[in-house]
């Protein structure tokens, strides 16, 4: 037996007697079920993402329901969940299957990377998964077994790392048995080959790794080359009434928190009073100022000068133009909300 055959059949093996097989997503196993717990999997444990994959299904259980949904639906389902464009592809992309593929979802590689938010590794889970198809996978777990397996120095991110990468996936992703290999060599990743705490005497190629030969098991993969984030700074205004109902905004499609809902925004506190006036929000007002917040993206420091606003409610003919809510914490309406948004109004 060659060293490639062995290497997948070892793995293939391992996961008949150790492997997850009743993670949600791998009961009644669909192309859709896959691609959305695919796209819930990236940049989220699977732990974390369980309960929402639950909900998503009991609300959203086919590509056509979610395609008829609105935006606010599916983005109230992924709050919390962080990294929101995943929950705005998904919508836009089962509005265009149903559009222009009858609601299914194509099975092949160059068809389905035509889709928004639909990679390389999303794309050959769907295909091996929910149809045994030969495609390899490369998620982070993948990568991680590979880059240790074979001493790959670097951060995997890296391009020429990557192509290095998906060279070793292909070679290794048996031709039968793709859909088990897939999911063995995720699980692998996930409950094995862990991140910093690698539990090598359980690994079925524990005597073809090298990283366990050298002893150097953590220090692959590299991490990320840091920079410096810079920083930017933005005031929240939250408006707030005696009913305890909050004035917020919908933001843009494109851009930071697109199509969830959050306070009305403006650059200096100096800028309230004029802010108020150009929209006609008037009456008596009581202002706090609340303790600062700051929020990490993957790109800056988002620094948060929260003002609170007691208020009496006002409404003004540019409520809706400007995509204004009163939002009603005692009976919320069904709309998403960015994580910060949901702890400032936990907290007031
Ligand atoms: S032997 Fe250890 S480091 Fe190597 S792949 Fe297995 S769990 Fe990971």
């Amino acid at each position: 037996m060659n060293i490639i055959d062995d290497f997948s059949k070892k793995l293939l093996f391992w996961f008949e007697t150790n492997g997850r097989k009743d993670l949600p997503w791998q009961r009644k196993i669909t192309p859709y079920r896959v691609w959305v717990s695919e796209i819930m999997l990236q940049q989220t444990q699977v732990a974390t993402a369980i309960p929402y994959f639950n909900r998503f299904m009991s609300r959203f259980p086919s590509l056509d329901s979610l395609a008829a949904a609105s935006i606010d639906e599916v983005l109230e389902l992924w709050t919390g969940l962080g990294y929101y464009a995943r929950g705005r592809n998904l919508h836009r992309t089962a509005k265009i299957v149903t559009s222009e593929y009858s609601g299914i979802l194509p099975l092949n590689l160059e068809g389905l990377l035509e889709l928004p938010g639909i990679g390389r590794s999303t794309a050959g889970a769907i295909i091996s998964i929910a149809c045994g198809g030969h495609e390899p996978i490369l998620d982070g777990n993948v990568k991680r077994v590979l880059m240790r397996a074979h001493a790959i120095r670097g951060w995997p991110g890296e391009r020429s790392i990557e192509a290095k990468l998906w060279k070793l996936a292909e070679k290794y992703t048996p031709t039968k048995r793709a859909d088990l290999y897939t999911q063995a060599i995720m699980d692998l990743g996930a409950t094995v080959c862990t991140r910093s705490k690698p539990r090598c005497n359980f690994c079925p190629i524990e005597d073809q790794c090298i990283a366990k030969h050298q002893k150097s098991q953590t220090a692959y993969p590299e991490k990320k080359p840091r920079k410096t984030l810079p920083r930017k700074e933005t005031v929240f205004i939250i408006m707030q009434t005696k009913k305890n109902e909050i004035l917020l905004q919908k933001r843009p499609q494109n851009g930071i928190w697109g199509g969830l809902w959050c306070f009305p925004e403006i650059s200096s506190l100096d800028l309230i009073e004029a802010w108020r006036k150009e929209l006609g929000f008037d009456g008596e007002i009581k202002i706090k100022k609340l303790p600062e917040l700051i929020h990490t993206f993957s790109h800056y420091k988002l620094s948060i000068e929260p003002v609170l606003i007691s208020c009496i409610k006002t409404t003004t003919p540019d409520m809706g133009k400007n995509n204004y809510i009163w939002y009603d914490k005692q009976n919320p309406t069904k709309i998403g909300l960015p994580a910060p948004i949901v702890k400032l109004i936990e907290s007031i």
